[in-house]
Order: structure tokens, then sequence, then C-alpha cells
């Protein structure tokens, strides 16, 4: 939902825009990808697919089906390498918090892939480019994030609306800092005002009812881009409706949601998932539990060190927890609850500044 200060800016129009739709192969995705053709075209729309080799194998089942139901190609982006290969390649093994598997499985190359075809900007409003190194102005979020905006030269002398919203947010961030509410609310009416161009929307299928936190958080990390969350308008997405529409075209859904996954990343494993989704896997998918189980404790000979990708607390003290271990339990009767809940967040990570984003 824009912001009454947000709906006021004037933003370029549909035709001048490109859609980068940023899709995983599940069911919101593939909706987002639907929704932004319908609104854009085929010739504005690419769908950008970044493979982690660590996927089920229905997921290229549905990747086929959607590029014939939608009529359109699927440009995939892998690095040769699975999620395993990264961590030993960083040195890193991922856990709940840091997660050097999506970042550059996913979000770097992606990033640097729209850097690259859209390295220009411009104003959305006079059109006058704007380059690197010129005008902008800060503000931080309530998340400690920076808001930094391009200020457009030609508009501030031209246009007496933009320039008296320029100089109160100026007088703001004079008065009350660049941390302050009042600079956050009035930086609102000047922002996206300088885009990259041709103007890009970077479409993310998630919605607003279950994802309100991450879509701020999604926001604060592709920006200077723009993204668009066709979801989060209506009518909203609803994985059951999805999979009914899909169904009545002769589609089957990826398998992961009928085996009670909440998404359909990296088979069903993830090293940001708990407990609960872990033991699912291993009791849906157990040969595939039992491969991860093996990688830890290989991960941690190679690495000469105890490292978990789970961790639990116990009477106040934190203390790694193995798949083995975890399965162990398990099979001993524990139960672990499962919070179906948790969306991937592959793409908006929970530090934006573990990317160590250039500007
Ligand atoms: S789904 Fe999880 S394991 Fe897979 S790339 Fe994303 S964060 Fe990493
Ligand atoms: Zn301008």
């Amino acid at each position: 939902m824009l912001s009454e200060a947000e709906s006021k800016i004037p933003g370029p129009r549909d035709c001048e825009i490109d859609c980068i739709v940023m899709y995983g192969g599940g069911l919101t995705s593939y909706e987002a990808a639907k929704r932004a053709i319908e609104r854009y075209g085929h010739e504005s729309v690419e769908i950008w697919f970044a493979d982690t080799r660590t996927e089920d194998e229905d997921l290229y089942r549905f990747n086929r089906d959607v590029e014939k139901i939608l009529n359109h190609n699927i440009v995939v982006f892998s690095q040769g390498l699975d999620i395993w290969e990264i961590f030993h390649r960083e040195r890193f093994l991922g856990n709940s918090r840091i997660d050097p598997c999506s970042k550059f499985l996913k979000r770097v190359p992606l990033r640097k892939a729209l850097e690259k075809q859209y390295p220009n900007r411009g104003c959305v409003h006079c059109k006058e480019p704007w380059h690197r190194g010129g005008e902008t102005i800060h503000v931080l979020d309530i998340d400690g994030t920076e808001i930094k905006e391009a200020i457009c030269g030609s508009c501030n002398e031209n246009d007496p609306g933009y320039a008296n919203s320029l100089r109160a947010l100026k007088d703001v961030i004079f008065e009350e800092g660049e941390n302050s509410n009042r600079a956050r609310i009035a930086i609102l009416s000047v922002q996206n005002r300088v885009e990259r161009c041709k103007f890009v929307r970077v479409v993310l299928g998630m919605d607003i009812i279950q994802d309100c936190d991450r879509l701020h958080r999604a926001k604060s990390y592709w920006r200077p881009f723009v993204n668009w969350f066709p979801l989060a308008e209506p009518p909203f997405g609803n994985k059951t409706r999805i999979i009914e529409e899909l169904r009545a075209i002769g589609i089957k859904e990826p398998r992961l949601y009928g085996a009670g996954f909440a998404h359909n990343n990296c088979g069903g494993f993830c090293v940001k998932a708990g407990k609960g989704q872990m033991v699912h896997l291993l009791n849906t998918l157990p040969e595939r539990y039992l491969e991860h189980e093996r990688k830890e404790l290989e991960f941690q000979e190679f690495i000469g060190s105890k490292v978990t990708i789970l961790s639990e607390t116990r009477n106040g003290e934190k203390r790694n927890l193995t798949l083995r271990d975890l399965r162990k339990r398990a099979e001993a009767g524990e139960e672990f609850r499962f919070n179906q809940g948790t969306a991937c967040a592959c793409l908006n990570p929970l530090s934006p500044e573990v990317d160590e984003i250039a500007w």
C-alpha cells in the first residue's frame, strides 16, 4: 500500500517501464510473472531465475510448464555451484542469520546483472539524465539502513513543487538530523524522482498480508531500484487459488507444496529453516535429509570445527545442533513444531548491509 506522500510522486508511465521478475520457481513468483506480463506486455518483461543446483527435480518441470503457459522464456542464472560448494568456497556454513548460499547464488549475480543491464539513471519527470556522482540526499531508515535519493538538478530549478519538497527536507534534516521520523516522512515526497532507466521495476512475489516486514526489507535491499509487489495488490496472492487456477489449465503445482512445504526453494531444505522444517524434510524426503546431514559432517571435517547450520538454546546456553543429532532425537520420538508460515527470504536478507551493496 502506498502512503499518501508516495502516491503523489510522478512515476514513469507503464510504457516506459521494464519489469525484471525475480522468479524463484514457486507459486507466488509464477503469479508475479503472470501479472507483470498482463500489465506491461511480453516485450517489457524478463523472468530471471537463479538456479542453486540444490533445487527439487520437480521445480525444473514446473519452470518448463510456466514457460509454456506464459509463453515466455525464463532466463537462468547458474554459478555452476550448489549451496554446499558455496559454503566450501566461502569457508562459511550458512545459518539462520547469515546465508552465503543465497547471497552468492542469487542476490549478487542478479544484482550485478541488473546493474549491467541498467547502468544509467534519469529523472522520471523531466527525463534529464542523472550522472554518477551527482547530487544526493540521505536519511536513515528506522532499521539503520541508508535511504539515499538522487536529486534532479533540472527539476530543482524548474519544478517549484519538487524544489519546495527538497527545501523542506533539507530544513528538517538541518533541524532534526537524518535519523528522525520527520526526515523519513519528508524524503517520501522526493523519492524515486531519479530512477534507473529505462525505468525498471524489480518484481517480487511477496504479498503484504504475510510479508509486511519483508516488503520493507526488500525495498531497502533493492534500492535504488524500485520494487513492484503485484501480489500486494488485489486480487491478493493466495496459494490455494493459484493452485486451483493452475490445475484448471492442466498444470500441476510444484510437488513440495503437496508435501507440506511453504515454498519451493532448495528442495525443501534451507539453512534458514528451523528444526521443524528440517524434521519435516526428514519425514517426507529422508534421502535428501541424509545427504545434507552427510554434507554438514563433511564440512566440519573440512573446516576443522564443529560448526552447524542449526543451533538451540537450552537453560540459557546456546549450543550447536547437527542434522545428525536432530535426526536421532526425531527418531527417538521428540516432536518438533513446523511453522509453515515461514516464507523464503533469499531475496531480502535480514541485514541489507551483509551484501555490501555499492550504490
Ligand atoms: S533457500 Fe535457504 S539454503 Fe537455499 S539459497 Fe535460499 S537461504 Fe540458502
Ligand atoms: Zn527532473
